[in-house]
């Protein structure tokens, strides 16, 4: 066994040869140097195995092909532009809001050289770091204080950990909730040094359930309120208002925490998704600390706020763990030019994510219909216009839907039953790529979360992933 091993090795193909190989191809988009490195590392692999389980000694071009699978799986997991087709807003796999106009040209302008992220350029001195970004958002949600972090998940670490560590905290049953990526609040609890008490059931909790719990928890610190935008519950359901909440905390001397999660900053009603608390509602309901994402329906790039009372923030951001969690240069000057479109009435649409929920029906039909034009008679699929229904996404708004339209590509006669789910992956690996759903046998493009300026990249997209979906049937076909 050992003999065979050690005569096959010696046949291994050398580095230099396979690099060869592999760059005389186009799809090689690796530069010489990491090039090296994955034929290095799959020869390596390719000889343990012959090594271990006796495999045969590939020639040049087997190891060749094994390297651009490798550099093809590479390109695969890295953070590419997707079109999103999926009629989910805010996509939570798809990095959940784009970025306004404004906030990608500032971006632009300042990624690429030094910004007065922590100095005051009127005094010269040292400045507070996202100072302009946390007094917009005082302002716009009507608080006294604002701090931003990386995300929401560390704002509510944060909070918790500054305002109860070592003392108890109380929460309903019904809101000891897991939010997508692993975030459950009663581990977040624990790792923040407070003592979570639950009240109430997973159905109903009534304000006598909170003032019995803090009679009995000397040692409370705070009413945690969690935002349940990810699931439903209907049926024999209650909880008591925030108003009702935020007065018997006041009463008992303890501070009304909310986790929001969702941070709308206006009305989402507005354009045709209501029901999910604003930032500001919350903050008048008498809320000591709010805490929510920027980057879901306020639309702007990953970060956290905690909004509320001059003290709690004061107390987060002394607190040690506020260093750890703090928000990244690139994103602060992201969200301070997001936060500008909402200075002023309706700017707000200057947000994608806002004007995309907003989009007249009528207008993306007309959309879809130009897709269909322009993709029609140059593939053997039937296209049609389907009514579809649009998705907040992002944890926001569960079970709320507003109309849209998908253009539904039916490539069933001819690929047969496999075929939406060959052209879907089609549209998927391609560049750009696209994010279709698959219903019914049928490919779907919903036309609300394609914005206008990527329609042509979309239809050209379909078209190469069309012609790809039909050449793989041809060699299916063949062989
Ligand atoms: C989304 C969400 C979070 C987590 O927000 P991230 O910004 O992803 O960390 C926390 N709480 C609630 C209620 C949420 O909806």
């Amino acid at each position: 066994m050992k003999g065979r091993s050690n005569s096959g090795l010696s046949g291994m193909p050398r580095v230099d040869r396979v690099v060869q190989i592999v760059e005389a191809t186009a799809s090689s988009t690796l530069g010489r140097t990491a090039l090296t490195d994955l034929v290095r590392a799959t020869l390596s692999e390719l000889r343990a195995a012959c090594l271990e389980h006796g495999a045969a000694v590939p020639d040049e071009q087997a190891v060749a092909e094994a390297v651009l699978a490798r550099a093809r799986e590479l390109r695969a997991q890295s953070a590419a532009r997707v079109i999103n087709a999926t009629g989910v807003l805010l996509h939570t796999n798809l990095g959940r809001a784009p970025l306004s106009a404004g906030a990608t040209r500032a971006l632009a302008e300042t990624a690429g050289g030094y910004s007065s992220i922590e100095l005051d350029l009127g005094t010269g001195k040292r400045g507070r770091r996202a100072a302009a970004v946390e007094q917009m958002l005082a302002a716009l949600t009507k608080t006294e204080a604002a701090l931003v972090v990386n995300n929401c998940a560390a704002a509510v670490l944060l909070l918790l950990a500054s305002v109860a560590r070592g003392r108890s905290v109380i929460v309903s049953r019904g809101e000891l909730v897991e939010i997508g990526g692993g975030f459950r609040v009663p581990d977040v609890m624990l790792e923040s040094g407070a003592r979570l008490v639950e009240v109430g059931t997973t159905n109903r909790t009534h304000l006598d359930d909170y003032a019995r719990a803090l009679d009995a928890t000397p040692d409370a610190a705070a009413i945690l309120r969690v935002h349940r935008g990810n699931f439903l519950q209907i049926g024999f359901v209650e909880q008591p208002p925030l108003s009702a909440l935020a007065s018997l905390a006041r009463e008992r001397g303890v501070s009304l925490l909310k986790d929001l999660g969702g941070g709308a900053l206006v009305d989402l009603g507005r354009v045709g998704f209501a029901g999910e608390p604003t930032v500001e509602g919350c903050v008048r309901a008498g809320c000591s600390a709010v805490v929510f994402s920027t980057d879901k329906a306020l639309g702007g790039p990953q970060g956290g706020a905690l909004v509320g009372s001059a003290a709690l923030v004061d107390r987060a951001r002394r607190h040690p763990l506020a260093r750890a969690l703090r928000l990244g240069r690139l994103p602060i000057v992201a969200l301070e030019a997001t936060l500008t479109s909402y200075r002023s009435e309706r700017a707000w649409l200057e947000i994608p994510i806002l004007r995309m929920a907003g989009t007249p029906l009528d207008e993306l039909e007309a959309r879809a219909a130009s897709w269909v034009r322009a993709l029609d008679g140059r593939s053997p699929a039937s296209l049609s216009i389907v009514p579809t229904e649009a998705a907040f996404g992002g944890g926001t708004l569960a079970g709320r839907t507003a109309p849209s339209v998908a253009l539904a590509i039916d490539v069933s006669s001819a690929l047969g039953a496999g075929g939406a789910d060959a052209l879907a992956e089609a549209l998927r690996t391609g560049a750009p790529s696209v994010m279709a759903m698959v219903v019914s046998s049928r490919v779907m493009l919903d036309a609300r979360t394609v914005s206008p300026d990527e329609d042509d990249a979309l239809i050209a997209a379909t078209r190469r992933a069309l012609a790809t979906a039909f050449s793989q049937q041809g060699k299916i076909e063949v062989s």
